[in-house]
């Protein structure tokens, strides 16, 4: 297939290609060395996991398309005490965009952690979807994709998806769902991976196929409107955090080497001076408004 050929799932155009490539066999290695989980199942009759750029919106993500992962697998992780964090950095992005009284839709809501967040301050009606399922919550959580959702033609006044667009492969399906339940200029708050940061310079078995299916940053969010023009874009948030992983990332060890500077050192005249917030940081908030109907 000729390089400019490849389907982007994202704009639905054949204006992709390919910028990288994994072994299937050394992801299925790195899951089961990290995590003890055997992702082989995944990968049948597949050698190379092919990572692609689309050239409209500078989207990455990862091909075959059908590695994502089945519940199984985030049962597995669930199990990890630290996988489903109970008080995430991007919780807080949303507190400017929600008023007290109004309609929140979460997608891919775990075990609705956003609302008890936000429930501390507002009172807002609150509808998580969550398709892994979740005992003993008292939030109004509805097992169910925001596809299926989107059909109940239920208008909310923001729509949230936090650590959950990198998990999806048809993209476009489920920002057009997202869209599709939103009141005119309510906000669309998305919270991924950052992969300009020290998380797309590591080598995570967990940003790989079948965990995460597309690798996000700044400019890809930012460049949602040439696709769906029914939204706008209005303010890029990063998480404040140093991660402590970032000293580990093969980019800075090249630093390192090339100059031979004292580790610590290195260390802090990069933070200092050298890497702006955006590389820094672990998570990346975009939040876009529904245009008024014309
Ligand atoms: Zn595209």
């Amino acid at each position: 297939m000729p390089d400019s050929a490849i389907f982007c799932p994202l704009c639905l155009k054949n204006n992709a290609m390919r910028v990288g490539s994994l072994a299937a066999a050394e992801i299925v290695e790195s899951f089961r060395a990290n995590f003890a989980i055997d992702t082989s199942p995944y990968f049948a009759g597949i050698e190379t996991v092919h990572i692609c750029e689309c050239r409209l919106t500078g989207y990455r993500y990862f091909t075959p398309l059908n590695l994502g992962a089945n519940a199984q697998l985030y049962e597995e992780l669930g199990t990890r005490p630290w996988y489903y964090e109970s008080n995430k950095w991007e919780f807080s992005t949303v507190d400017q965009y929600v008023q007290t009284g109004t309609r929140v839709l979460e997608v891919g809501c775990g075990n609705g952690a956003l609302y008890k967040a936000i429930s501390a301050t507002k009172d807002i009606d609150y509808t998580g979807l969550e398709l892994t399922a979740h005992n003993g919550t008292e939030v109004r959580i509805i097992q169910e994709t925001i596809e299926e959702h989107a059909e109940r033609e239920i208008r909310y006044d923001a729509v949230c998806a936090f650590q959950v667009l990198e998990h999806v492969a048809d993209v476009h399906s489920f920002l057009t769902a997202c869209i599709g339940c939103l009141a005119a200029n309510a906000p669309l708050i998305i919270g991924v991976p950052n992969n300009a940061g020290y998380v797309g310079l590591s080598q995570n078995a967990l940003n790989m196929p079948p965990h995460h299916m597309g690798l996000w940053k700044k400019y890809s969010l930012e460049r949602l409107p040439k696709v769906f023009p029914e939204i706008r874009h209005v303010a890029t948030l990063f998480d404040p955090t140093t991660h402590p992983g970032l000293s580990d990332a093969p980019v800075i060890e090249h630093f390192y080497r090339k100059w031979l500077i004292p580790k610590a050192m290195t260390f802090k005249f990069l933070h200092a001076f050298i890497l702006p917030r955006w590389v820094r940081s672990k998570t990346v908030v975009a939040v876009f408004r529904k245009r008024e109907p014309k």
